[in-house]
């Protein structure tokens, strides 16, 4: 009877001894899978350049109200001074803004150096003249050198690109479908998704898919947030 219940204890105590084992694997396991996935959370910034205008920022701005959504705005001073009340509506209602151009003119803008800092110097001081913000971000017009960039860093600026596209630039006369499909097929499998989009007056149908692109890019598990 003896000899029979030893073994019978062993066999108990391993038993117990895996089940614990297990237990503490489980709840590492567990661990594991929440710093994971803390870790993988999807990120997407939507940013919109060349505005602000009346039309489009307005629905733009409806629709990121609608669905609880900051985003970023590059701004043209020379586009604002027409549409101040669209500046402070962006500032009010907590998206980022950032520096574009003021003229954003190309031939003006990349004449010298001097004349960069200057085009920038200008549109951060009309942000602020009428937001009271002092915008430290900073998106080139059509792009810069190594030099230019430090320059600007040196002013203060981070400078930010992107790395999808929904091409309402690219594409010529893309309707909303398209462009929908563009952001989609550009973001695949990034994180974070850094998405150009435009908010210039041309640009209807940046608007008209805007609220589908959010869709998808929800569908997806992203989170949105302003730079
Ligand atoms: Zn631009």
């Amino acid at each position: 009877m003896q000899k029979r219940f030893l073994p019978a204890a062993l066999v108990l105590a391993v038993l117990l001894a895996m089940f614990i084992a297990c237990g503490l694997q489980f709840s590492s396991a567990r661990a594991a899978f929440s710093l994971a996935s803390a870790e993988e959370e999807r990120k997407i910034y939507l940013t919109f350049d060349d505005g602000p205008s009346t039309v489009v920022t307005g629905r733009i701005l409806d629709i990121l109200r609608k669905e609880d959504i900051k985003a970023t705005f590059f701004i043209v001073s020379d586009m604002a001074k027409t549409r101040q009340e669209t500046l402070s509506r962006i500032a009010e209602e907590g998206h980022s803004l950032g520096v574009h151009s003021a003229s954003h003119d190309y031939a003006r803008i990349y004449a010298s150096d001097e004349a960069l800092l200057s085009d920038i110097d200008e549109c951060a001081a009309y942000i602020f003249h009428t937001t009271g913000i002092t915008p430290r971000l900073y998106r080139f017009p059509g792009g810069g050198h190594e030099r230019q960039k430090a320059l600007i860093r040196e002013r203060g600026y981070e400078i930010v690109g992107w790395n999808a596209v929904c091409g309402d630039e690219e594409i010529p006369h893309a309707d909303a479908d398209t462009l929908v499909k563009e952001a989609a097929r550009t973001g695949e499998g990034k994180n974070p998704v850094i998405l150009l989009l435009h908010d210039s007056a041309r640009h209807r149908a940046t608007a008209e898919a805007l609220p589908r692109i959010i869709a998808h890019f929800r569908e997806k598990g992203y989170v949105f947030c302003a730079l």
